[in-house]
Parts: C-alpha cells; structure tokens; sequence
C-alpha cells in the first residue's frame, strides 16, 4: 500500500482517487473547489475557475474525434470505451441515472457538405481496428431519431455514447472508498514525494499525483482553449442518444441529458477568457443545432456556460513519471473520452498496479 496525495479533483484526479483507493492505497485529494458537488446552475461566478469535466457535454465519440485529432486519441478511445462499461457497472449501483449511455451516436451532415463527412469517414480506412460507420438511409435515420430535419446524410457510430459528467464527478467523489477530500485545498507545487499548500504546508507522500489540469501551467507548457455550451429544455423533442453535425465552419453535437434536456456544444476558440458565452458564439451552435432538430425552436435556453480545456501545444495528452512524482494532463478536448485508458496508462508508467482489466474497479 502507497500513501498518495493527488493535486486536482477534476476527471484525471477523481478518476485517479477511484482506482487507486479501490487497490489499497492510501489517497488523499487536494482541490480549491468548496466541495465534491457540481457548481450550482445559475450561481456560476463568471470568470472563477471551476474543473472543466464538469463543463463538457460528456461525447464518448472517438470516430467523430477524428474530424481533428489524430488516430492515437481514437485508440486511446476506444480503449476507454470498453474501461467506461466496466467502471459504470461498478458506478451505477450508487445511482438512480445511468451514468453511462452506449447507444451509439449519429454523424450528420447537410446534403451540401457531402464531401466534409466523406473526409472524416475516409480517415477510418486507415485504421483496421476501427469499427465501420454505417451509412444510414433516410428510414433508418428516422428509425432512430424521428425529429431530425429532413434531407440529412447521416451515418451510425457503432459503440459510441456518453456519460452524465456533473453526477459521474459527485459520484466518483463519495463513493471512492476512505479518500481524504481536502476541499478548498490550493496547492502551490506538487514535486517528487510532497505536495505544497498555498500557506505552505508539506504534505509528505510516497508518490504525488499532478492532476490540476491548467492548473499545473507553470510546471507543463499548457494553453487553454475555450469552449462554450448551452443547455436546452426541449423535453417534447426526442433525441435518443448524442449527435454531431460536421459541417464546414462549426463543429456542433447535441447530446441528450435527462429531464428533457439538451446540450449544445461547444465552441473552440484560441483564447483564455472565461468570461460568459458570446453572442456570436451562441447563435452559431444554436442556428446549427435548429437546423438538425428544427422542434428546437420552441425549446428554452436554461443555462448557458464557458470553460478552459487544459492543451498542450501539440494537443496531445502527456504522462510524466519519475520517482515519487507522476503528472498527467493536456487533455484537451477528449478528456472524457481518453481518461480511463489513459489512467491505466499512468498507473503502469508508475508501477502501481495492473491495468484496470484486472483491477477492483
Ligand atoms: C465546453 C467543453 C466541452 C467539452 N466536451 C467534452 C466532451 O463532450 N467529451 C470529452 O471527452 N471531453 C470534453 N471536454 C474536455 C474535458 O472536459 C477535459 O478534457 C477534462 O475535463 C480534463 O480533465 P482534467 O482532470 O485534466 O482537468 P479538469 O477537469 O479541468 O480538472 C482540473 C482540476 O484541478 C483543480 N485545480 C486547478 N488548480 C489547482 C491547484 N493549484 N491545486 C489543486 N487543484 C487545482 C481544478 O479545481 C479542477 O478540479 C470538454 C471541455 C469543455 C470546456
């Protein structure tokens, strides 16, 4: 048994404490956040950072990820996908909400921009262990989405779905079993066997854990890069399970939350502002998102919020070990969808356990 502190309680950090503490060890958590909760809708301080898992729409899509990130994120990926059925079988026991939903999801394209989806589709050619998308005829679609707008090219995701990121995060913080929380913990500096508070205080370990995400901007060369989402209330539209529209200027998906919810995302946008979402920004996701599901329109706009993904420069993700000191960060837009595979990845980089295939998860 090791005694580990971990610095940062976003998705690395919590996920990190669930493994870790499953094995055995002894784990402590440090994270300026007031609690273990999600923000409070409607009382976010615009500008305050907050972990930004708590942010994301929560897309499991490695398939639709290869619109713009290369084909080791999708491996990474699909690894996860697999992780993910495991953890939730594990997880949904605390919870009346699945917190994992694999009902595929749908690639959508405007009959006019044929050849951008043709583009990301033909990226799977060169990876045999992709699974196929299945190119889905105008019946098919309906069959499964029956709100959707007329005239759409669509093709199925096989595998591919989401998780519920503001309950995945709570849940993954209570029920970790003998975690030390330290709530409203700042830490200065995280090195080889220490962690240090912002007054100071030595926090002596066997292995410390950098999982601050930005946070950890002076030790790593990290950037962050916006995004911003708005949550509908369209509980008479169905939509079974998430979708994205490639289309040539925006990037937009639509994923399902429960309460006839929808959120709409997200932007990208090469700035650090975490000020709140932009007019242009807003009309653009939502005058894509009408034209997908035109039932829209009638929907109403409950919540609308911008956070800062953690990227390195090359926008891939990196695990630093040494002894007693192990970093992961740089997840950049994915974060979600790379993270438990990328946790295994870390835990064999420092020798602590084998891969969650065989572990208590
Ligand atoms: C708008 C938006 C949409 C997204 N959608 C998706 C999606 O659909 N699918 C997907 O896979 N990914 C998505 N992501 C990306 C995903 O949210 C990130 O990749 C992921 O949250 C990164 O995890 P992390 O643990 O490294 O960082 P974070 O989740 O940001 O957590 C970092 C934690 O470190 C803490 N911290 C910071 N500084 C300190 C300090 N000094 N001391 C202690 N703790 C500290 C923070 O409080 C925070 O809790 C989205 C992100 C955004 C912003």
């Amino acid at each position: 048994m090791a005694r580990i502190a971990i610095a940062g309680a976003g998705v690395l950090g919590r996920l990190l404490a669930w493994r870790l503490s499953r094995d055995g060890h002894a784990v402590s958590v440090f994270d300026p956040a007031p609690g273990p909760q999600p923000p409070a809708i409607g009382q976010l301080v615009p500008g305050a950072p907050h972990a930004a898992g708590f942010t994301a729409a929560g897309m499991l899509s490695p398939l639709a990820e290869l619109d713009n990130a290369d084909a080791s994120i999708a491996r990474l990926g699909w690894r996860s996908l697999a992780l993910w059925r495991r953890l939730a079988a594990t997880l949904n026991r605390h919870t009346a909400t699945p917190l994992l939903r694999l009902n595929d999801s749908l690639l959508l394209a405007h009959g006019t921009d044929r050849g951008a989806a043709q583009r990301v589709l033909s990226r799977l050619d060169a990876l045999p262990e992709a699974p196929r998308a299945e190119a889905l005829n105008t019946a098919q679609l309906n069959a499964l989405e029956p709100a959707l707008a007329s005239g759409l090219l669509g093709w199925r995701l096989p595998g591919e779905g989401q998780v519920l990121p503001r309950e995945l995060l709570h849940t993954l913080a209570t029920f970790a079993p003998g975690v030390k929380w330290h709530w409203g913990q700042h830490v200065a500096s995280v090195a080889p066997g220490q962690l240090v508070d912002e007054r100071g205080g030595t926090h002596r370990v066997d292995l410390a854990i950098d999982a601050r995400g930005l946070g950890a901007r002076s030790e790593l060369a990290l950037r962050g890069v916006r995004g911003e989402v708005v949550w509908l209330h369209a509980p008479g539209v169905p939509l079974a399970r998430p979708i994205r529209l490639l289309h040539p200027r925006h990037r937009v998906y639509l994923v399902p939350r429960p309460g006839g919810r929808i959120v709409v995302g997200a932007s990208e946008i090469e700035s650090e502002d975490r000020s709140p979402p932009s007019l242009r920004s807003v009309v653009e996701l939502l005058s894509a998102a009408h034209s997908v599901l035109p039932e829209l329109a009638e929907a109403r706009i409950e919540h609308m919020e911008s956070n800062l993904r953690p990227a390195r420069m090359d926008n891939a993700p990196v695990i630093a070990y040494e002894p007693g000191l192990l970093r992961v960060n740089g997840l950049f837009r994915h974060g979600w969808l790379i993270a438990p595979a990328l946790v295994d990845d870390a835990m064999a980089a420092a020798q602590l356990t084998s891969p969650m295939e065989t572990s208590h998860v």
